[in-house]
């Protein structure tokens, strides 16, 4: 590895792929004491496999499958991403129209001219679906309605990052003395990820909004020399990227609306850079200050 002597300073974190807007950044980040991340895309690699396909009574599988793909025809959610792969028919985003994207629920699009929702049982409650009885997937199940009528769902599986759990322990030796894990995804897959990072809190089922409040609990909680630091893909958390001390986006090619509301910004997805980032912070604040 490389001797951390041979960086300082914003231009040492540069070099390491992390772009810091600012010194006053630098010297925040070498008091980091508390580490919220979320967690798809950016702890899991956000790329969802289509595990099962379990359609209603009466529905072809696969118009489950392309209907649910055309109306995520336009989202850069992983989960619209990761549904357009799994979709094998050809898709002409031109058979879709109106389309809406509810942070936290899922997409309500029309698609040749019928109604498609897509997205998890809070927003299948919000039209007034009643799901059929819980087959209790371990997972993530992204539920399909087709024209108000309850059309079946996916089970789809995320894996973790291979430097995640690495990550979580690094910034333990590194004093930081707290880990959170923020996410909107159910509470079973937040359990077992939660738990296969040694990550010591975590929060599941949460709105875009929800997040925002815990990180206004935390931050109350926090002693007023610690900083607390948010890592994101910038997927519905740009206002938790603001809200934070320091707001960390990581893929520097995921959104405009991250690396907008970043502080820091990280060039690949590696959730390790934030450990390293914080080394590099101390280094050079130890020199300056
Ligand atoms: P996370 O907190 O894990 O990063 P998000 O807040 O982006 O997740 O989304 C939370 C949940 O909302 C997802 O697990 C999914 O159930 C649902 N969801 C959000 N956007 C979409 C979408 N474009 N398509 C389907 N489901 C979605
Ligand atoms: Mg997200």
């Amino acid at each position: 590895s490389i001797p951390l002597s041979f960086f300082g300073g914003i231009g040492g974190a540069s070099r390491c792929g992390i772009l810091v807007k600012g010194s006053t950044y630098l010297e925040e980040l070498s008091r980091t004491g508390i580490v919220v991340f979320d967690k798809t895309g950016t702890l899991t690699r956000g790329v969802f496999e289509v595990a099962e396909i379990h359609p209603a009574e009466g529905v072809n599988p696969d118009t489950l499958v392309e209907a649910a793909a055309l109306a995520e025809s336009y989202s850069n959610h992983p989960i619209a991403q990761s549904l357009r792969r799994a979709c094998k028919a050809p898709l002409d985003p031109a058979r879709v129209s109106n389309v809406e994207e509810r942070g936290g629920y899922g997409i309500t699009a029309q698609v040749d001219g019928r109604t498609v929702a897509v997205g998890n049982a809070r927003l299948m409650e919000s039209l007034g679906l009643t799901l059929p009885k819980s087959d209790s997937a371990v997972g993530t199940v992204v539920h399909v309605a087709l024209e108000g009528r309850y059309a079946g769902s996916l089970a789809i599986r995320d894996t973790l990052k291979p430097t995640s759990a690495k990550a979580i322990a690094s910034l333990r030796k590194a004093g930081v003395r707290k880990t959170v894990m923020l996410t909107g995804d159910n509470e079973a897959t937040a359990r077992a990820v939660a738990g296969e990072l040694g990550i010591s809190e975590y929060h599941a089922g949460l709105l875009p909004g929800d997040k925002v409040d815990q990180i206004e609990t935390l931050l109350a909680q926090k002693s007023p020399k610690e900083r607390l630091a948010f890592v994101g893909d910038g997927i519905n958390d740009a206002p938790v990227l603001s809200r934070a001390d320091l707001g960390i986006a990581m893929g520097a090619l995921g959104s405009d609306a991250a690396i907008e509301a970043a502080d820091i910004v990280l060039m690949d997805d590696d959730p390790a850079r934030i450990a390293l980032a914080i080394q590099i912070s101390r280094r050079t604040c130890s020199i300056v200050y």
